[in-house]
């Protein structure tokens, strides 16, 4: 399916220059929401995962509907400070400055095969986190999935070795 059209293209957001992809006018359509969920969850499938793993916000959005679809667990990425139990975290760059993520330090079991989800791929920093995170409990990232991809960031070379799944392109 042709996902595009449900895509708003939003000009100067958040800030001048950015041709900001929204996804929550394709969410708004129950039929069209299903079917990307649904077309993620084969991926899924065919990758003989284990458990989804998903940063904050818009991973959730993806991961926790696939995960629902086939049965399977949601880890979720968060920011510091978010997580109530044990974590462990990375730090990863942003346009200006650092951020940090973290996941529950027993979230994943070493040996499972984990997918991994959000919104968009854009420069690839916020999965070449989550890799780190995953990585590091021993998770084995069989997949990673996006809504959308912006082709002219490179995401896919910072990410090289690992399978990854897009509805879309720009
Ligand atoms: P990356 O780490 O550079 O790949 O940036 C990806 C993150 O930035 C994702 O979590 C997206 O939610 C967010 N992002 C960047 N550009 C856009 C956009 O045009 N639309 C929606 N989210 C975006």
């Amino acid at each position: 399916m042709d996902y595009k059209p449900f895509i708003s293209v939003v000009e100067n957001f958040p800030i001048e220059g950015i041709r900001f992809k929204d996804i929550t006018s394709l969410m708004s359509d129950g039929a069209v929401y299903k079917q990307a969920m649904d077309d993620i969850a084969v991926y899924a499938k065919e990758k003989q995962v284990d458990v989804i793993v998903g940063p904050e916000a818009r991973g959730f959005i993806v991961g926790c509907p696939v995960a629902y679809t086939l049965g399977l667990g949601f880890v979720p990425v968060r920011k510091e400070g978010k997580l109530p139990r044990e974590v462990i975290k990375v730090d990863y760059g942003l346009e200006y400055g650092k951020d940090v993520l973290t996941m529950h330090k027993d979230a994943i079991k070493p040996g499972q095969r984990v997918l991994i989800t959000d919104d968009l791929l854009a420069t690839g920093g916020t999965i070449e986190a989550t890799i780190k995170l995953v990585e590091e409990l021993g998770g084995v990232v069989a997949g990673i999935a996006f809504m959308i991809e912006l082709t002219y960031l490179d995401g896919r070379k910072k990410l090289s070795g690992y399978d990854i799944f897009t509805l879309t392109q720009y």
